[in-house]
């Protein structure tokens, strides 16, 4: 089965919106053996979605909008598709009904705007939508299939997963199935990397590799295309274990698990507890634990010392090593460790101190220079890293090296 995507959003076109729903669904789809054989993004305007469903129809017969479903939009996707199938929209009470009821969980009632959103073409079916308040649509007739989702990436996943998928299971060719396995690495760069897999298109073939280099790391993907799903998964699974044997200790998770996760995994079968010290990434690494729910058993909290006068009166860093080797030495960040673990009555600590730029640097500390310290109960290893970028860049990486660090120190 051939699929058009059409993706609609002036915002979009604009680029303040980066059309990830296109992304996600062609993976999935290809994963499904369905092929998407264009991309199409429009402006929510009438004619022009029009244009783009109608042009997409007549090509292959199967076409998959996101976006323009909502109350703000005037609901320009579902009269325009409607159109081309000539279905006229018909007001659906239990839509309404599950739209007053989903309302007044919130305390509130549904604006005369959200009417729009019970609407539905005569003759389609609604995919329920658990996740927000416009349902999808899937329309079948003389032009073809439109399947409609919102534009809200949350909520096109769950109808895509829990609606879309299962409608057109038995409509892809099996035989056509693109099936992917990602391993994640970081701590090397991605031409050292390549050394290390040096070979591996030949010895995993008929897969094929990429490598995607991210400010996390690289990751390596697999790919297994038009594989039967046996072997597809055989070979994967094999192709996973070559590669992770040659990336050896740089290799810390499958799929998109965050190294964060895999950390306080390890931390917790170790019945130890975390906490940070931050100076140049200003709580990020806070940030990128506390992202993992259920960190709360391990994370117990931390100290953002920016100022050095923080770093003395929060952390108990001496004020002549402060002064004897500057903020950003090792002395200092294995100190800022230290101190949090004492002071925040935690098994491990992980101390952060860098120049993230642009100003600051100098000749022998120039802008990326950041040291790490990690404080376990076996003691205090401390890092130094020289890491490329903008600001946001440097910080995000120091925060990575930092998790990386604590992890390759429990790793043994
Ligand atoms: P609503 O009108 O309720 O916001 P909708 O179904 O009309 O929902 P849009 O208004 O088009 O959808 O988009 C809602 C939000 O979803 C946008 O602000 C944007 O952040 C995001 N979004 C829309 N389309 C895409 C896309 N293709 N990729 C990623 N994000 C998107």
């Amino acid at each position: 089965m051939d699929l058009e995507l059409v993706t609609i959003g002036t915002e979009l076109l604009l680029g303040f919106t980066v059309d990830t729903n296109g992304a996600e669904i062609g993976r999935a789809l290809a994963a499904a053996g369905i092929r998407v054989v264009r991309r199409t993004s429009v402006g929510d305007d009438g004619a022009t979605v029009a244009a783009a469903v109608r042009e997409a129809l007549a090509r292959t017969g199967a076409v998959l909008c996101t976006g323009g479903l909502g109350p703000t939009r005037d609901d320009v996707t579902k009269r325009s598709v409607a159109g081309l199938f000539g279905r006229a929209l018909r007001f659906d009470d239990a839509i309404w009904a599950e739209l007053e009821a989903r309302f007044a969980r919130l305390g509130r009632r549904p604006a005369a705007a959200n009417r729009c959103q019970a609407e539905v073409p005569e003759g389609a079916v609604v995919l329920p939508n658990r996740w927000g308040t416009a349902p999808g649509i899937w329309l079948e007739g003389a032009p073809g299939l439109a399947i409609l989702l919102p534009g809200v990436p949350r909520e096109m996943r769950g109808l895509l997963e829990h609606e879309v998928l299962p409608r057109l299971a038995g409509r892809g060719d099996p035989s056509a199935a693109i099936r992917s396995r990602q391993l994640r690495t970081t701590g090397i760069a991605e031409s050292s990397l390549a050394e290390r897999v040096a070979g591996a298109e030949e010895a995993l073939a008929p897969l094929t590799l990429a490598y995607l280099p991210g400010v996390e790391g690289v990751d390596l993907r697999l790919t297994a295309w038009r594989l039967p799903a046996e072997e597809a998964e055989r070979r994967l699974a094999e192709g996973i274990a070559w590669l992770r044997a040659r990336a050896a200790r740089h290799a810390y998770a499958e799929g998109d698990q965050d190294l964060a996760a895999v950390l306080l995994g390890r931390l917790r079968a170790q019945g130890w507890t975390l906490g940070v010290a931050e100076s140049c990434t200003g709580g990020m690494l806070g940030a990128r634990i506390t992202g993992v729910a259920g960190s709360s058993d391990v994370f117990m909290g931390g100290t953002i010392a920016y100022a050095n006068r923080v770093k003395e009166a929060a952390l108990g860093v001496p004020a002549e090593t402060l002064a004897s080797h500057g903020a950003v030495s090792e002395p200092v960040a294995r100190a800022m460790a230290e101190g949090a673990r004492a002071r925040h009555g935690v098994d491990c600590a992980l101390a952060i101190t860098g120049i993230a730029g642009p100003g600051g640097g100098t000749a022998e500390k120039p802008v990326g220079t950041i040291w790490l310290a990690a404080a376990t109960p076996q003691g205090t290893s401390a890092e130094r890293i020289a890491v490329p970028g903008d600001r946001d860049e440097i910080r995000r990486r120091g925060a990575q090296a930092a998790l990386y660090l604590l992890w390759r120190e429990l790793d043994g």
